[in-house]
């Protein structure tokens, strides 16, 4: 068996080791084709029977109710960021988005060029460490928008803000996507790249309800309206047929170990154990976000000095725990440990953490 470590990057991340090796296994002979799956049309019987269980696979382990669609798009969740309120705008009626990082204030940004944005709660005041309580959206807006998972700041909604029924609420869960059990009701549109918690790089997933596919303005781009590839059920162009491949060789993983309830379970223990470990450090590693507003996913934290994180970061990639030094924005350390990340790689990263602790303070 070829070297494996601990990937604890950000994104892209690491996938469950079942799917690499059906990949790998499928690799030269896709579906008895005699060619690979990178070498096959997107309009091939073979390639659409794998589309079409990527699919349904997203809709069956989020229960997604049928007038969900679910689009694979390309552009990365950066492209959701426009494409958002270019579907979504309403007559001139404001957008309101909650800011919570640097992922948010790019899709605020990107929102601006459309119309009248609210920024109607920010964490900003306190590095992004939080999620703001009492978020209040109006009922007049065209949506309200959220980053449901903070990558760079380790924060995650422990509950999602109230909206009217009128007002669609947009989550961005490029990082925590299928990290837990989820009403979809609640929402109007998600998207997620699929690279940290889905699969690999090179796709985006949005899923729309069915009602707001048709506020896009008649003289949109083509390409830019979701309509267009909800219509050809993700078909309009050449999609991206490598990544949604190994998407659906994680999603049925998943499935396999019993969907997202079963992974919610193993998140919630993976997370806290490790959070027990910067709790009970007597300072040592002081973690980044406040705990109500806690990440399963990235969990952020600091040592006293940047060298002490430095050095922290070295020697764990000595032992094969890798990608543990924080987003350039933001330093400190990150581990990401998504739903691909053994309990195993958890353990491995406490126990140094341990030792670290012991031998540095
Ligand atoms: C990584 C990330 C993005 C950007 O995704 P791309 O696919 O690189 O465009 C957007 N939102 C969140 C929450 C992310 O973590």
């Amino acid at each position: 068996m070829t070297k494996r470590v601990y990937n604890f990057y950000a994104g892209p991340a690491t996938l469950p080791l079942a799917a690499l090796k059906k990949a790998q296994e499928e690799f030269l002979n896709f579906s008895n084709t005699g060619m690979s799956i990178l070498e096959i049309s997107h309009r091939s019987k073979e390639y659409a029977k794998t589309h079409a269980e990527a699919s349904n696979l997203v809709k069956e382990l989020m229960h997604l109710p049928d007038d969900y669609k679910v689009m694979w798009l390309q552009g990365g969740a950066s492209s959701q960021f426009y494409m958002v309120p270019l579907n979504l705008q309403d007559n001139g009626k404001p957008m309101e988005y909650v800011n919570t990082g640097t992922w948010s204030t790019k899709a605020i940004k990107e929102a601006k060029f459309y119309g009248d944005v609210k920024v109607v709660a920010s964490s900003e005041d306190e590095k992004f460490s939080y999620i703001p309580k009492d978020i209040v959206f109006s009922d007049k807006s065209a949506f309200a928008h959220i980053t449901g998972n903070n990558t760079i700041y380790g924060t995650e909604y422990h509950e999602w803000p109230k909206v009217s029924s009128d007002v669609p609420l947009v989550c961005d869960m490029s990082s925590h996507m299928m990290n837990k059990v989820i009403d979809p009701k609640k929402f109007g549109v998600i998207y997620a790249g699929a690279q940290k918690n889905i699969g690999p790089a090179g796709v985006t997933i949005v899923i729309v309800r069915e009602d707001l596919l048709d506020r896009v303005p008649k003289d949109s781009p083509i390409m830019q309206k979701w309509k267009t590839h909800v219509d050809k059920d993700s078909l309009f162009n050449t999609g991206p047929v490598f990544p949604i491949y190994m998407c659906k060789l994680c999603l049925e993983y998943l499935k396999s170990i019993g969907g997202i309830p079963a992974m919610e379970k193993i998140n919630r223990k993976k997370a806290k154990i490790l959070y027990d470990v910067i709790d009970n450090s007597d300072g040592f590693y002081e973690g980044h976000a406040k705990t109500d507003s806690r990440s399963l996913m990235n969990v952020t934290f600091n040592l006293q000095t940047p060298e002490l994180e430095e050095k922290c970061v070295k020697e764990a990639l000595a032992k094969d725990l890798v990608g543990l030094k924080g987003h350039r924005s933001v330093g400190g350390m990150r581990a990401s440990i998504y739903n691909a990340m053994p309990a195993d790689g958890v353990q491995a990263l406490i126990d140094f953490l341990k030792g670290f602790q012991q031998n540095n303070q």
